[in-house]
C-alpha cells in the first residue's frame, strides 16, 4: 500500500497530471457519437440501496482490494458515458421503499410505500384494493414485443412472501402471494435467485440444509411452485438447478427456461459465500444473458445486487461495499457480452441509505476503518457512519471506545438507534450505455 500511495503521490504532484487527466476526459465526451439506435436487448442493473455515497465507497473498497490506494479507482459503472439523477419519492411518502420504487423504474410509475405492481388509487395494505389498480410492467411489455425476460437477484426471488405469510383478509379477498404470481404472471424465461422454502409446501426438507427447521418449506396451500413450473414448461427445454455443480452443466445453447434457487432464502453475502455450492453474481448475470440472447428479437434483463440494502439495514458497511463491488464487477461481464451498438445498459439504484462518508482520513485509508483523528471526546471514530439502524451505543453520555474494535465487519456509531435501518430518500444515480432509447423512438419514425 505504501509504494502504490507514493507512486501515485508522484505524479500526483504534477499539475500537469491533472490537466492531461482533464483534458482526455474532456476529449473522450466530445468525440462520443451519439448513439441513435434501437436498443434491442435492455440490461438494467438495480443496487438496493445503492445510493452515492455507497457508490464512492464500494469504488474505493474495489480499488483497495486490489491493493491500491482506492480513491481514483474508475468502477466500470463510472466509464458509462451519460449520468443522470432521479427523485424517488412515493405518493404518500417522503421516501421510497424497494417496492414502490420497483413499480416506478420497472412499470413508469409512482405508487404508495410498501406496493408493487399497483398504482398509487389501491391501497397499501388493502388488498381488494388492488383490482382494476394493477399496472403493467417493462417485463409484459418486452414479452408482448416478442423478447425473451429474465430476472437474476442476490436475494429470495419472491422478496419475500409465500401464502403463509399472507393475512387472513388478503387471502378471503383472492389475493395471491409473490411466489404464486412470480410463476404465473408473466412468462419470465430466467429467474435466479434464492428463495426455495416460499415455493414448496409446509414442512418440505430442504436439499441443501435438510437438518434445518427454519429451511424447511413454508407454503400452506401445499402447492410445489417448482414442480408447478416444471410442468408448465413441458413443451420446451427447462432447468430448474439448485446448486453451482447442477447450475455450471446447464448449457445456455440448448436452454429455453431457467429457474435457479441456490438457496431456501436470500443467498449469501458475496463474501461468505461457499463457491462450491452457489454462483457468484458475475457467473448468474452470465448465464442468464448466453440464454436469453439467443431470442433474435432480443430481450430485458434485471440484474439485482439486493443485499447491498440488507448489508446496510444491519449496519453491515463492508457487507453491503463488497455486494456492490460484486454488482459492478458483474456489469464489466455483461458489457464484455454484449454489444453497444444493440444493448441498452442501464446501472441505478431504487433508494438510498443513511450512510455518511465523514472525518479526515488520510489517502489510501481503510475505507472500513477508522479516522486518524479523534473527536472532542478524545475518542476515534469511523470513517464510514450511519444515520440510524442498530449499533448506537451510549454508556456513561459517552460514546464506545473503538480503538481496539475491528470496524471491518459492522460500524457503531448511529445518531439514533433503529431495529433495522430506514432508507432515506436520496436521488438515485442512473448511469447510462448504449443506445438512447426515447431519442431514437422520436428519430426513428418516419416524419
Ligand atoms: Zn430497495
Amino acid at each position: 500500500m505504501i509504494s502504490e500511495l507514493v507512486l501515485c503521490v508522484v505524479e500526483e504532484k504534477n499539475p500537469e497530471f491533472w490537466r492531461a487527466q482533464a483534458q482526455t476526459t474532456l476529449k473522450s465526451a466530445l468525440s462520443r457519437k451519439l448513439n441513435t439506435n434501437v436498443a434491442k436487448n435492455i440490461v438494467l442493473f438495480l443496487g438496493d440501496g445503492m445510493g452515492i455515497t455507497t457508490i464512492t465507497a464500494a469504488r474505493i473498497l474495489k480499488g483497495q482490494l486490489e491493493n491500491q490506494t482506492g480513491e481514483e479507482t474508475v468502477m466500470t459503472m463510472d466509464t458509462f458515458p451519460y449520468v443522470g439523477l432521479a427523485k424517488v419519492y412515493s405518493v404518500d411518502f417522503q421516501i421510497p421503499d424497494s417496492a414502490a420504487t420497483a413499480t416506478a423504474y420497472l412499470c413508469g410509475v409512482k405508487t404508495n410505500l410498501n406496493m408493487v405492481g399497483l398504482s398509487a388509487a389501491a391501497q397499501n395494505g388493502v388488498c381488494r384494493t388492488q383490482k382494476g389498480n394493477e399496472v403493467t410492467s417493462i417485463l409484459k411489455w418486452a414479452k408482448d414485443a416478442g423478447k425473451s425476460v429474465g430476472v437474476v437477484t442476490t436475494t429470495r426471488v419472491q422478496h419475500w412472501y409465500s401464502d403463509a405469510d399472507m393475512p387472513a383478509s388478503a387471502k378471503r379477498d383472492g389475493c395471491t402471494d409473490i411466489a404464486a404470481q412470480l410463476i404465473n404472471n408473466t412468462d419470465i424465461d430466467v429467474v435466479i435467485g434464492g428463495g426455495r422454502k416460499y415455493m414448496t409446501p409446509k414442512g418440505t426438507v430442504d436439499p441443501e440444509y435438510p437438518l434445518d427447521r427454519s429451511s424447511l418449506g413454508k407454503r400452506q396451500d401445499n402447492r410445489n411452485l417448482i414442480d408447478e413450473w416444471i410442468s408448465m414448461k413441458k413443451e420446451k427445454v427447462a432447468h430448474y438447478v439448485w446448486n453451482k455443480k447442477e447450475f455450471d452443466a446447464v448449457d445456455p445453447e440448448t436452454t429455453d427456461y431457467l429457474m435457479a434457487l441456490f438457496e431456501p432464502g436470500d443467498m449469501r453475502y458475496e463474501v461468505e459465500r461457499d463457491p462450491l455450492m452457489d454462483p457468484s453474481i458475475i457467473e448468474t448475470t452470465e448465464k442468464a444473458i448466453r440464454i436469453l440472447q439467443k431470442n433474435p428479437k432480443g430481450f430485458f434483463l434485471l440484474v439485482e445486487g439486493g443485499r447491498i440494502d440488507q448489508g446496510h439495514h444491519a449496519s453491515r458497511a463492508s457487507m453491503a461495499l463488497h455486494e456492490a463491488v460484486a454488482l459492478d464487477n458483474a456489469v464489466a461481464r455483461s458489457l464484455q457480452l454484449t454489444n453497444e451498438d444493440e444493448t441498452l445498459t442501464i446501472v441505478t439504484a431504487d433508494h438510498s441509505h443513511s450512510l455518511s462518508f465523514n472525518g479526515y482520513p488520510f489517502r489510501g485509508n481503510s475505507i472500513l476503518g477508522k479516522s486518524p483523528l479523534y473527536g472532542q471526546d478524545l475518542l476515534p471514530y469511523t470513517t464510514l457512519m450511519y444515520g440510524n439502524g442498530p449499533g448506537h451505543k451510549i454508556i456513561d453520555n459517552k460514546r464506545p471506545d473503538i480503538r481496539s474494535n475491528k470496524t471491518e465487519s459492522r460500524l457503531g456509531p448511529n445518531v439514533m438507534e433503529t431495529e433495522s435501518r430506514l432508507s432515506p430518500s436520496e436521488c438515485e444515480p442512473d448511469s447510462k450505455l448504449g443506445p438512447n432509447e426515447t431519442e431514437t423512438k422520436s428519430r426513428s419514425r418516419p416524419k
